[in-house]
């Protein structure tokens, strides 16, 4: 599997595959109405997979707008050249205002506070500041309480330095489409929408649904969703990979740094956890550790691919290397192991696959958080 992008500065990367990514954008775009636009969510840059990159991919697909988490992440599509709105999906600190502004980012708007000192730094500065209206409809983590909803517009309203260019809430439930609570969340959102829009109030652009809620449940598309997990390939759950076929975007690749041969019985990695159980095991070490996404609490656990045939990782996982063992039983014959040989982290060779989601589930976490993971240090490779 010789690759020609690979990074000269280390033997570990992430590879993200474009051409899944434009796939992704355009399943979503086909579960939309004409006038229904798609909200990317790249936030934790772009969950591990790059935010400026993925979002000129997504942007020249069809993406209509950016959701970010933080300010920072806002401004480094604008310095990135994004022109797209740019969502920032919580309020930030007043202390944020001028760089709002000056970047021209909405934030979510859920205190008076802020609302305000928003108008009047946007009065001053000669403009007028967009906002998103959050609505807690039961999640309790962001926005104003549903059944106050109307009132704090009314109190943010007269001000010309702001207006309202949508109204949100977000699912706390979404892969569970048919329970009561995410149907509570709906009822509670559509009553707010009601009001507003019975009260006069230009509510913009409605949206609710996550990647779960715009694959599940068509009824809550309103203006917009905000997908993140499926734009990247991964299934937020069981029921959505009934319904839609996505491709992975991210894979992981190292090459081996070394080879050696230890007697039976040597010990490997902090506090010799694993000891090499018979001659002839060909222990390797790969450039890449818990620093890069490679959880330590994996270790011993592991699996990675070599030559189309899974091998274990073996040994405490170190901040920055780890080793695997070829060779550690008679059972099978396994190739033989070189300096510089690839090997597949997270991906496919030949017919073995090792998915994010199987390093969620061993774990004990989720697909989104393993990808942020990846995404920290290692280079990143766009193919
Ligand atoms: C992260 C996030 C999304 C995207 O969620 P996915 O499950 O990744 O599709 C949408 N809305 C809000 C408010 C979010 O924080």
């Amino acid at each position: 599997m010789p690759l020609t992008h690979e990074p000269a500065l280390r033997w570990a990367w992430v590879e993200i595959h474009q051409g899944a990514l434009r796939r992704n954008v355009r399943a979503f775009k086909q579960l939309l109405g004409p006038r229904q636009r798609l909200c990317c969510a790249v936030k934790a840059d772009a969950y591990g997979h790059g935010a400026v990159a993925s979002a000129k991919i997504m942007h020249a697909t069809g993406a209509d707008m950016f959701a970010v988490a933080t300010v920072a992440e806002g401004i480094e599509l604008r310095e990135g050249g994004i022109v797209a709105p740019i969502l920032v999906l919580a309020e930030p600190p007043i202390t944020a205002i001028e760089h709002i502004l000056a970047y021209d980012l909405m934030p979510a708007i859920y205190t008076s506070e802020f609302a305000l000192a928003f108008g009047e730094y946007a009065v001053h500065a000669g403009k007028v500041g967009k906002y998103h209206l959050a609505i807690d409809t039961g999640m309790n983590r962001i926005g104003v309480h549903h059944t106050e909803a109307l009132e704090f517009r009314r109190s943010i309203d007269f001000h010309r330095g702001i207006v309202c260019d949508g109204v949100f809430t977000h699912f706390a439930t979404a892969d569970e489409p048919d329970g009561w609570d995410y149907k509570l969340q709906c009822r509670r959102f559509e009553e707010v929408i009601a009001a507003l829009k019975d009260a006069g109030f230009d509510c913009g652009l409605v949206h609710c649904d996550n990647t779960a809620a715009s694959i599940l449940d068509a009824s809550t598309h309103f203006d917009m969703v905000r997908a993140g997990i499926g734009l990247y390939g991964l299934q937020p759950c069981g029921l959505t990979a009934q319904k839609i076929q996505l491709d992975p975007v991210m894979s992981v690749h190292a090459r081996i740094t070394r080879v050696v041969n230890p007697a039976m019985g040597e010990g490997v990695s902090y506090n010799y956890t694993y000891r090499v159980p018979r001659a002839r095991v060909q222990l390797c070490t790969l450039p890449l550790g818990y620093g890069d996404g490679l959880a330590r609490v994996l270790s011993n656990r592991m699996d990675v691919l070599f030559q189309g045939q899974r091998v274990r990782q073996v040994g405490n996982i170190c901040m920055d290397q780890c080793m695997m063992a070829i060779q550690e039983t008679s059972a099978r014959q396994m190739p033989t192991a070189e300096i510089g040989d690839y090997v597949t982290i997270i991906g496919r060779d030949g017919d073995a696959e090792i998915t994010l989601d199987e390093h969620a589930q061993m774990r004990g976490t989720i697909n989104y958080e393993v990808a942020c993971d990846f995404g920290m240090r290692l280079e990143k490779v766009y193919r």
